[in-house]
């Protein structure tokens, strides 16, 4: 398989010429990577994907923020330390983040199992995405359960990542595979509640939004969006672009993120003057 052509790449980010000189310089396609050609057991190897233009976003008519729902809640299943997630999260979508008090498991009524292999402790999705849709606040945009127990979506699966449901504006996503990493928790984060918005995989450049069908795999993924989901999510949110990029600075500083932190002082650099 080969990778994408740039000039299809570019031609995703749509007309930006009424954009203002900020966002325009932001979605510029020279300061971003084109996305590689995937190696055999890469997800775009196993997972042909078409690819989801600004234009075709648009027109699917996502679910968008607006002011009476405009926060993301935090769901913690089980005590844990949550790290930059919060701080992070809030600079990602530049909206107010809540994080609730962790649900006890056992009066949530959420149905485990011991893995049949590996014998660890595993908790179904879907018991867990209910409960979350009962709990769901008025404000809310989407409320994502976090917790560092494994999942498992159906009897039949070995284990999942996560799940969400669009429609119902919940999901749930495990760190339990990589606990205590707080740049991949944070990557995670800051890709499954994009798809919150919408926001599909993403074929385009080397982007948060690409797929991953292995570790190594999320692990090359960049913290940042490409031109083409920056331009949805701001399309969706409505954010300053630099301002967001200061944010994101100074929570990437805080974190320890420095390869993160470095690359959007360099993109402040470049258009913070626009
Ligand atoms: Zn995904
Ligand atoms: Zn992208």
């Amino acid at each position: 398989m080969k990778s994408i052509a740039l000039a299809v790449a570019i031609a995703a980010i749509g007309d930006t010429r009424a954009l203002s000189p900020a966002l325009q310089c932001a979605l510029n396609p020279a300061a971003f990577e084109p996305m590689r050609a995937p190696g055999p057991n890469d997800w775009l190897a196993n997972h042909p994907e078409a690819g989801q233009t600004f234009d075709d976003f648009v027109r699917a008519r996502p679910n968008r923020p607006t002011p009476r729902r405009h926060t993301i809640y935090l769901q913690p299943l089980g005590t844990f330390e949550l790290g930059p997630l919060k701080e992070f999260t809030e600079a990602f979508f530049m909206m107010p983040v809540v994080v609730r008090a962790p649900i006890d498991l056992a009066t949530a009524r959420i149905t485990s199992r011991k893995n049949p292999y590996s014998g660890q402790e595993q908790l179904l999705t879907a018991d867990i995405l209910n409960f979350l849709r009962g709990q769901l606040p008025s404000d809310a945009f989407c409320m994502l359960g976090i917790t560092t127990i494994d999942l498992y979506p159906d009897p039949s699966w070995n284990f999942v990542f996560g799940q969400a449901s669009l429609r119902d504006r919940v999901g749930v996503y495990s760190f339990a595979r990589y606990e205590g990493q707080a740049r991949r928790s944070c990557k995670v984060i800051a890709h499954e509640t994009s798809h919150m918005f919408g926001i599909e995989h993403c074929i385009f450049f080397r982007c948060a939004m690409n797929g991953s069908n292995h570790l190594s795999e999320s692990d090359a993924r960049p913290m940042h969006l490409c031109p083409v989901d920056l331009r949805k999510l701001q399309w969706s949110v409505g954010f300053d672009v630099i301002e967001r990029y200061r944010r994101l600075r100074t929570v990437c500083e805080r974190a320890g993120f420095a390869d993160e932190a470095r690359w959007y002082e360099r993109e402040i650099e470049r258009c913070g003057k626009s």
